[in-house]
């Protein structure tokens, strides 16, 4: 499945951002450690997001999954792979 809108730089992105946020921000926010499964775009890129660090947040499979799910947006089914390309 091409996703071009995932490119090298986003790769590079996500591993640095990663790496600095280690713990799911919403599970820290709730007082867990969680580590950091994926990057979420706050704003997703089909609605003018972008890859700017205000745009991102750490987060764990579960919350990955429960943004989108609130949230209601086609993405959810897809939430699952992205989760696991680390
Ligand atoms: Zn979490
Ligand atoms: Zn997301």
């Amino acid at each position: 499945m091409a996703r071009k809108r995932y490119g090298r730089a986003w790769t590079f992105i996500r591993k640095t951002y990663a790496a600095e946020h280690p713990f799911c921000e919403v599970c820290l926010s709730e007082g867990r450690y969680t580590p950091t499964e994926a990057v979420h775009h706050i704003k997703p890129l089909s609605q003018g997001g972008t890859h700017d660090i205000s745009n991102l947040k750490a987060v764990c499979k579960a919350c990955h999954a429960r943004i989108h799910g609130e949230i209601g947006d086609r993405w959810s089914r897809k939430v699952k792979d992205y989760a696991s390309d680390r």
